[in-house]
């Protein structure tokens, strides 16, 4: 079966180069699937995750925000940051998902709200990809 190359990039550097029969992601205007030989297009991602689907198992990736670029061979993901579901630290995603639900509580004004609504969501897609693995 042909497969497509997944490059994700963050200005850290690379989070994982592999192969994948199909990659999910969640672009700003839905979910995508992309096959080998799909069209090039460039669009942005929403924080949520990725999945990338080979043989029969599936790896996730918690993207925030960025890009994907698509071209018939290769799938390049550059994103702020990202993190695989083995190497998330579950504590910490439910420590910045209660801070986060907290402030929004007690919000002041809406620039501050809109920020603790981008932390909380990275936090939640933290662990729900922590918990697709
Ligand atoms: P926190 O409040 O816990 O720092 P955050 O959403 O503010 O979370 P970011 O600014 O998005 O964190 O990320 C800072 C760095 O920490 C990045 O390298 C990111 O990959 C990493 N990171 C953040 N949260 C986690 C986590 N729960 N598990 C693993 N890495 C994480």
């Amino acid at each position: 079966m042909k497969t497509i190359k997944v490059n994700i990039v963050t200005p850290d550097g690379p989070v994982s180069e592999t192969e994948a029969d199909m990659v999910i992601a969640a672009t700003e205007t839905g979910e995508i699937g992309i096959l080998p030989g799909h069209i090039a297009m460039v669009a942005p991602l929403q924080i949520g995750a990725l999945r990338l689907k080979k043989d029969n198992s599936t790896v996730s990736v918690a993207v925030h925000g960025g890009f994907i670029e698509v071209r018939p061979d290769v799938v390049t993901v550059l994103a702020q940051n990202a993190e695989l579901s083995t190497d998330i630290d579950i504590d910490r995603a439910k420590r910045a998902a209660k801070r986060a639900e907290e402030a929004l509580q007690a919000k002041s004004d809406k620039l501050d709200a809109q920020l603790m609504e981008l932390d909380l969501k990275r936090a939640i897609t933290r662990i729900n990809v922590y918990e697709m693995k």
